[in-house]
Parts: C-alpha cells; structure tokens; sequence
C-alpha cells in the first residue's frame, strides 16, 4: 500500500477571478473538463481523511485514488464546483480559512468572494470533507506559540460550530510547516495535514506533510492528464522551485533583521 496518489491542489474556481487569486483559479470550463478526464481515465477521489485512514491502517485503496482538493474557500467551489463534483459523484476536501469566510467570524483579508457557512454546510451534505486552513491565512512558520496554537484551535472551533464535526485534516496556508507548526496542528486534533511540494502524495512522507499537486489557470487539459497520472511533474513546476528557493532565501534574510530586502512576494 505504499504507492503514490496525486492530491491535486485547486484554489478559486470561477469565470472572473479578483486579480490576486487569478493565477491559482480555473475556469468553471476548465475544472470540467478536468473532471472529465479523471472520470474517463478511471480515477476514484477519495477525501482526505480516507486516504489517511487507509495509510494508517494499511486498509485498501481503490483502483487510482486521487485527492481533489480547494484551499481557503471561494464562493465559486460551491456555485461551479460542486455541480460538476456532485454529477460524477466525486469526493473532495475543502480546507476553509474560517476568518475569510462571509459571517459572524469574518476578519477581512480574502483575496476575493468568499463561501458562507450556510454554503459551506451544502457541500459538507453533498459529501465534501470540510478541513482548517488556519483563521487567518498567516505563514505559520513565523507565528510565536500562541500565535500558532489560536490559528490552529480556533479554526477547529469555528469549523466545529458551523458544521456540527469538528474537522480532521489541515492544510498550511502557502503550504509552509516546520515541526512546531506539525505539533500545533496535531495539538489541535487535526490528524492530518497537506503541504505543497507539486509531487505525489505518498505513504512515508508522513500524515503531516503529504505532497500536493498546483493545477492553476494556466494548466493546460493535456498537461492536466499528465498531471494527474503522475509523469513530468517535475518538468512543470521546475520554474516554481526557483522561485520557491529564491522566496525562502528572502524570508529567511527578513527573519535575520535586514531590512534591505524589499523584494515584492
Ligand atoms: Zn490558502
């Protein structure tokens, strides 16, 4: 039981994105189209709590598991997604950042149209695994103790409250953990949690650090395929690590005291 499974990693899903969540959107088209594609090729979702339990209990798996799942909570996952999900009788995972989402517990922040909670509960009825994503959306690596303790508890709580169960999988906003991040979360209940590291999620990265896949605007419906079956992975976010290094450097520089550094990230 210790082969990989792509956990494809959506954000915004909508025809008009705001510009700061334009880049990691789809096109409602675009998510059908892709939908389609696992269909045709015989791929069964599963939640993210399904695949843990199957891992940690050496359980089985079906026949090309994969993961399709929605950080932060955009209002689009419910108006474009979830008819397209619910006409495959696809699973998915939705990791809301419950201080974005509209209502009583709203912080500001969201880079556009966020869920509420009355639309959060439709598609957690539907079959959708509703997990945390933090209150607030901060880098967690860079928040003190109790900083991270509250983004990682009250997340729970909020979710907990608005939909009778309290959640059981994580998400790091940017995809960043460290250990302490790793421990907080797991302090707070979630007995799971995925990163971003664009490769196959697999059984020894460990519950707390599984891989995940970015597919954004500008995944094609071929590069999508490839994507999900597993091959060239690296030869498509090979641009990203570069940047992805070129960014840790630059925080890691802040975090030393210059204040040199203005790159824009
Ligand atoms: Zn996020």
């Amino acid at each position: 039981m210790s082969r990989a499974v792509p956990i494809l990693m959506y954000h915004a899903v909508g025809p008009h994105p705001a510009k700061a969540a334009y880049g990691l959107s789809v096109s409602p088209e675009a998510f059908a189209g892709q939908m389609e594609v696992l269909g045709e090729r015989g791929f069964t979702p599963l939640t993210t709590a399904e695949l843990a339990a199957a891992w940690r209990s050496g359980g089985p798996l079906p026949r090309r598991p994969v993961l399709i799942t929605f950080d932060d909570g955009y209002e689009g996952v419910h108006r474009y997604a979830l008819p397209v999900l619910a006409k495959h009788g696809f699973a998915a995972t939705l990791f809301v950042s419950t201080g974005w989402l509209r209502g009583a517990y709203e912080e500001g922040g969201a880079l556009d149209t966020m869920l509420d909670w009355e639309q959060v509960r439709e598609l957690a009825a539907a079959g959708t695994e509703i997990g945390g994503h933090t209150h607030t959306h901060p880098q967690m690596d860079q928040l003190d103790d109790a900083r991270l303790a509250f983004e990682s508890v009250r997340c729970r709580d909020v979710i907990e409250a608005e939909t009778g169960r309290a959640p059981v999988s994580f998400a790091y906003p940017y995809g960043y953990s460290s250990r302490r991040v790793r421990r907080a979360v797991r302090a707070a209940g979630f007995a799971q949690a995925l990163a971003v590291g664009n490769a196959l999620a697999r059984r020894r990265q460990g519950p707390y650090a599984l891989e995940r896949v970015t597919v954004r605007r500008s995944t094609g419906i071929e590069e999508f395929a490839r994507l999900a079956e597993g091959r060239g992975i690296g030869r498509s976010f090979a641009a990203d690590r570069v940047l992805t290094k070129g960014y840790a450097l630059v925080r890691r520089t802040r975090r030393a005291g210059a204040s040199l550094v203005r790159t824009r990230t």
